[in-house]
């Protein structure tokens, strides 16, 4: 059997914080977004999986998502069933497909292949759960809504996603909501074309994340049971005439520069040791050896973007990084908000998670003399 599962992501909406939409909001150490793609692709049954994103982001993804196994990015619409159309538009053939929604990043396995086992059996499925509370109906009054009456709570089931749906069932559906008819999901689409659709037991783990305080019980469930693990790095260069003075990835104007094999970047080789050793994942040396012509003239910068993800593919989550860089001169300061974010940037974490401060040996030793540059960080990641 062939299953297509389609992420819809094109939302843009910001409500949940400045830093973007809520599907790409941080989720202990990854997007959120990331977590639903991860939980899909990793399926057995689910052969290819659409990411539908919002048209700015989908023309350039972000580099964990195309890297992914089995997806393909496709462009968004206005509205959640538009970009759920765009997505069924370029399946090629497939016998089920599943639609999720990104703000469900705890989705099970076990819920997956029962939308796919009910789907197959009678052409649509939604997950759905039962309420425990009692229901009113209400109905407004001056000074505050009044009970009309109590609904048989038996009655009431709750939408979640997945949905999935037989390819000709969802055809229907997406053809009817193309032809005006407007919807907030695509089980009610095709109960519109009069396909009975069927209920498989959700799961209340499965939440939907929409306010900041979801967001917030969200984080605190992934990063539940997580330890902290604190690495240290150290590194020096000496300063030699003619070499670029490379300082976590930013170029200072200098008489001197750091020899090396590689730009010879102090603040990114003690970053890299920092946290491949909170992961205990050896040093710089074991991964970019400098016998290794790979490495002649690399960028630290790409070296510490590489390291960065060898500590995130072993589960952990970088949390933050401090740097200290002595130097006797040239003086840092101007520099020092450049240098944090190109280190964010290939650490993956936000800027205010990365912290550098420049020294000076007051004139002791190498270092003071000005004959060699060092660089000490410290960093905390949350173990798998
Ligand atoms: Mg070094």
């Amino acid at each position: 059997m062939h299953v297509t599962a389609i992420i819809a992501a094109g939302g843009s909406g910001t409500r949940l914080g400045a830093d973007g939409p809520k599907q790409f909001l941080d989720l202990g150490g990854r997007p959120m977004l990331e977590h639903c793609v991860r939980a899909l692709s990793d399926h057995p049954r689910i052969s290819e999986l659409i990411v539908v994103l919002p048209a700015e982001t989908a023309a350039a993804p972000p580099e964990w998502l195309s890297a992914c196994a089995k997806v393909r990015v496709v462009a968004g619409g206005a509205r959640r069933q538009d970009s759920v159309a765009n997505a069924f538009d370029t399946i090629d053939g497939s016998d089920v497909v599943l639609i999720h929604d990104a703000a469900r990043p705890f989705v099970s396995a076990d819920l997956i292949s029962r939308s796919i086992d009910a789907a197959a059996a009678f052409g649509a499925a939604i997950a759905a759960t039962r309420v425990s509370d009692t229901v009113k109906q209400v109905t407004p009054r001056e000074g505050g809504p009044v009970v009309a009456g109590t609904i048989p709570r038996d009655s009431i089931y709750l939408a979640q996603t997945p949905q999935a749906f037989r390819m000709e069932v969802l055809a229907k559906a997406v053809a009817l909501g193309r032809s005006g008819v407007a919807a907030t999901d695509e089980a009610a689409l095709a109960e519109e074309t009069g396909h009975i659709v069927h209920v498989v037991e959700g799961d209340v783990e499965n939440v939907k994340i929409t306010t900041a305080a979801d967001l917030a019980r969200a984080r605190a469930r992934v990063t539940a049971g997580r330890t902290p693990r604190a690495g240290a790095g150290y590194d020096l260069h000496r300063l030699v005439d003619g070499r670029p003075l490379v300082i976590g990835g930013v170029a200072i104007h200098s008489g001197k520069g750091a020899l090396g094999h590689s730009d010879a970047d102090v603040a990114c080789h003690a970053a890299t040791d920092a946290v491949l050793g909170a992961a205990c994942l050896g040093d710089i040396g074991r991964h970019f050896p400098d016998t290794d012509p790979r490495w002649k003239g690399a960028s630290s910068i790409e070296l510490l973007r590489q390291a960065a993800a060898l500590v995130r593919e072993a589960g952990h989550e970088i949390v933050n990084v401090d740097v200290v860089v002595v130097l006797e001169r040239p003086k840092i300061a101007p520099h020092l908000q450049a240098i944090r974010d190109g280190l964010a940037a290939a650490l993956g974490i936000p800027a205010d998670r990365v912290s550098v401060k420049g020294k000076t040996n007051e004139g002791m030793d190498a270092v003071g003399r000005g004959e060699a540059i060092a660089a000490h960080a410290v960093a905390l990641i949350l173990s798998r």
